[in-house]
């Protein structure tokens, strides 16, 4: 008698090949769990909360959620048209960034095309592609940055997508203007560059960027931005993309019509506005990271420049060790093992009293390590990943 075949079975191998995404861990559950009060510094949240404005907007429009959502998204696109002097047809909508790299993928891979981007970047890039049935290819990084040389070198025939977060999620680098213009005009009409600046409106750098440029006069070129960093609203799920008119048309086709909620929409609408917040997170952040960049080398820690609202830390142990001490002291960080770096950490800036809470947490682990024998973290340097 034959075996009976498994559901397993059935689930063709590009799927079953994926890695699952690892998402940082949920402070009720931690709370929960260890009977702690926990701070989550994980996910690359907003520490001030969502845009209060926003808030306001979407209590206005609670009662009308028995309707479906504007398909087209209208007055939120127009008024990201007007902001960024786009055309309305270049602008489309995403249940977050990440739906529109999805969908991305979608559109512009299948089998025997590849999806190009560097190692440690955005691991949705990945899942996107192999889910798309396409074939990812991963170029070394250089200094913990995006090698865009490397990238243009390996740029082939079947090479439809070039992704690049700008900075890059988990290293907080970034790559310039003047080095993503040279990359650009390598590439063939063929390969489509998508630049990821979900963290963009924290960047403070001279030569950071002039995507909405490439925007409006480039075929071969799509820009994502999000509503969930600066803007607060993690938890709506909104997000957009902005590139040549027969690209968003070819996403509208493949995605779910009602794929952005009303309040995500009427949300983002009031918090584009929201001046005030924006500056306030921006400002919050910088101080977060000029704390991180002060006191961690006190510790015998040191992190690289971050442009981003989080750190990249090599912290010269097992991080998933660590991420489980700290853990234990109420803090929610994100061990970087399942994408291949098991020596480091990522850290979301948080309010100054979270950061506070967390560089304590971290010399009370630094001060058990070393009381137990373990290498401090200077003697180690250099054997992380
Ligand atoms: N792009 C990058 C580089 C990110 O790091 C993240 C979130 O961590 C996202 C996109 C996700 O954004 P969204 O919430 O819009 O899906």
């Amino acid at each position: 008698m034959t075996a009976k075949r498994g559901l397993g079975d059935l689930i063709p191998a590009h799927i079953a090949s994926i890695r699952p995404y690892v998402p940082g861990r949920p402070i009720e559950e931690v709370e929960r769990e260890l009977g702690v009060e926990a701070i989550k510094l994980a996910s690359n949240e907003n520490p001030l909360g969502p845009s209060p404005q926003a808030v306001e907007a979407m209590k206005r429009f609670l009662e009308g959620s028995h309707r479906y959502p504007d398909a087209s998204g209208y007055y939120l696109r127009a008024k990201l048209s007007e902001r960024h002097a786009v055309p309305m047809e270049q602008i489309t909508l995403g249940a977050g960034s990440t739906e529109l790299i999805q969908l991305m993928a979608r559109v512009l891979l299948g089998p025997g095309n590849e999806g190009l981007t560097s190692e440690y970047s955005f691991v949705m890039f990945a899942q996107a592609v192999q889910a798309a049935g396409g074939k990812l290819v991963e170029v070394p990084m250089k200094e913990w940055r995006f090698d865009l040389e490397g990238l243009a070198e390996r740029v082939g025939p079947r090479t439809r997508l070039v992704y690049i977060a700008n900075p890059n999620n988990p290293t907080g680098t970034l790559v310039t203007a003047t080095e993503i213009d040279r990359l650009l005009a390598q590439l063939p009409d063929a390969t489509t560059l998508m630049i990821d600046e979900a963290y963009g409106d924290y960047v403070d750098h001279p030569d950071y960027s002039h995507s909405l440029d490439y925007v409006r006069r480039q075929p071969n070129f799509l820009l994502l931005r999000t509503f969930s960093k600066v803007h607060g609203l993690a938890g709506l799920r909104i997000g957009y993309a902005m590139g040549h008119p027969d690209l968003i048309a070819a996403i509208d086709k493949v995605r779910s019509p009602f794929n952005v909620s009303r309040l995500a929409q009427v949300a983002a609408l009031a918090a584009l506005d929201d001046d005030e917040h924006i500056r306030r997170s921006v400002e919050s952040n910088r101080r977060g990271l000029e704390l991180f960049a002060r006191e961690l080398p006190r510790l015998g820690l040191s992190c690289i420049p971050s442009f981003a609202n989080f750190i990249f830390l090599e912290i010269g142990n097992d991080a998933q060790e660590d991420f489980q001490a700290l853990l234990k002291l109420g803090v929610i960080v994100r061990p970087l093992g399942f994408m291949g770096l098991p020596r480091a950490m990522r850290v979301t800036v948080g309010t100054e009293e979270e950061n506070r809470r967390f560089l304590e947490a971290l010399k009370k682990l630094l001060a058990t390590r070393s009381a137990h024998g373990v290498p401090d973290i200077q003697s180690v340097r250099g054997q992380s990943t």
